[in-house]
């Protein structure tokens, strides 16, 4: 049977039974393996699953990928899996994408057709079985199919309100809104340390310490974008600031380089260009965080929408880097700083036109000393500690500038 592009773009779905779970987690399928099988005339996605499951199957361009989504599932499958492509596909991800939602990623070699998408259920001692078959297809095939799933999901998403340029908000009891961005999350997992070290699990670990020392402040209110292993998009990350109208947004990564003696901390902020190559590559990295997850770019909102906001930017930029440099005075008292520790790139999470916003780099996943830092509960507390103290400073100038001449 074919599946073609019209049903695969919106949404081939197979009804999943749910009496037949046996699950190693009570209530949750398990992926035990994934294979590719097949050629570059036709190849085959296979994934073994506990049980039966519902699924939906589309096609994103640049980079051309197919995207399958899934009720949350637990992946149980070894590190590195999907590394090695075969025929049609180059690599394969997967991983959470938001609560409920588990999601594969299939980047492709070309532009392909979804000709078979179904799952067959459980027989006997065989796993259930999620199977898609990839044939190649004309690019301009292709690019349509991808293009009448953009439009399916412009319709079924209602239209973001313009953004506000107000600054500050006063119904808080004068208490700042600070929302704390642990990068990556879910199917993307950041870098990687030498140790196996998980960059979206230590910023977790780390920005939820920063919470609790921001929260018992008594100052502050804080917000995560996440607080479990999900991965909201770049785009999502910015939305979530403005409609809670922080007056902070601090997005906290941890780094990695090939060269590996190279380590410290260093904070990012804006810029329409970035300062240096290097940062430039690491600012693409970052962004290409949605690529990996399997989100439509096209459809992140327009946020330069007028002067007010442009100007609303420029002293959103100025405080943002005043903030900047509060924070590396005070963690350069608690631990090490990289080369030019103050950094400017264009950061798809840093372009929110009313918040001041920073990126943290808090270290080197490549190094042998900054992974032993950023694992060490004693490292967390400290620089956390002193960012704190950062933070206070950046309010405390703030205030005095509003209230000057
Ligand atoms: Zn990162």
């Amino acid at each position: 049977m074919a599946v073609f592009w019209a049903l695969a773009a919106l949404a081939v779905a197979v009804f999943a039974n749910p009496a037949a779970a046996q699950s190693n987690i009570p209530g949750l399928n398990v992926v035990t393996e994934t294979r590719l099988i097949g050629d570059a005339t036709r190849t085959r996605f296979i994934a073994d699953l506990t049980d039966e499951i519902d699924l939906t199957v589309f096609a994103l361009s640049d980079p051309h990928r197919i995207v399958i989504d899934l009720p949350e599932v637990h992946f149980q499958l070894e590190q590195g899996v999907g590394d090695e492509g075969r025929g049609l596909i180059e690599a394969y991800r997967y991983g959470l994408i938001s609560r409920g939602k588990s999601r594969i990623v299939l980047d492709l070699t070309g532009p392909v057709r979804v000709d078979e998408a179904f799952v067959l259920a459980p027989l006997d001692d065989q796993p259930a079985r999620l199977v898609v078959d990839l044939v190649p297809a004309p690019l301009d095939e292709f690019l349509a199919a991808a293009a009448e799933y953009r439009e399916a999901i412009a319709a079924a998403t209602p239209a973001r309100e313009n953004p506000s340029v107000e600054l500050y908000d006063n119904s808080r009891d004068g208490r700042a809104m600070i929302v704390i961005d642990p990068g990556h999350g879910g199917i993307d997992a950041g870098a990687v340390g030498a140790d196996g070290t998980l960059e979206k699990e230590v910023v977790l670990e780390f920005a939820t310490v920063l919470a609790g020392q921001l929260r018992a402040t008594g100052r502050y209110e804080v917000a995560m974008t996440r607080t479990g292993d999900t991965f909201p998009s770049l785009t999502d990350r910015v939305a979530f600031a403005r409609e809670r109208r922080a007056d902070l947004f601090l997005s906290i990564h941890a780094d990695w380089l090939n060269d590996r003696s190279v380590r410290g901390t260093a904070v990012y902020t804006v810029s329409e260009r970035a300062s240096d190559a290097v940062t430039a590559a690491l600012a693409n990295s970052q962004n290409r965080s949605d690529l990996l997850a399997g989100v439509e770019l096209a459809n992140a909102p327009n946020e330069v929408a007028d002067i007010l906001i442009d100007l609303a930017r420029r002293e959103t930029n100025n405080f943002s880097i005043l903030l900047a440099r509060d924070l590396l005075d005070s963690i350069d008292d608690v631990t090490t700083l990289t080369g030019s520790p103050h950094r400017q790139a264009g950061f798809v999470v840093l372009t929110a036109p009313d918040v001041p916003s920073a990126l943290i780099e808090l270290g080197f996943l490549s190094n042998a000393d900054d992974e032993r830092n950023l694992l060490s509960t004693e490292w967390q507390r400290r620089t956390a500690a002193a960012m704190v103290q950062a933070i206070d400073r950046y309010f405390a100038t703030r205030v005095a500038r509003q209230s000057g001449p």
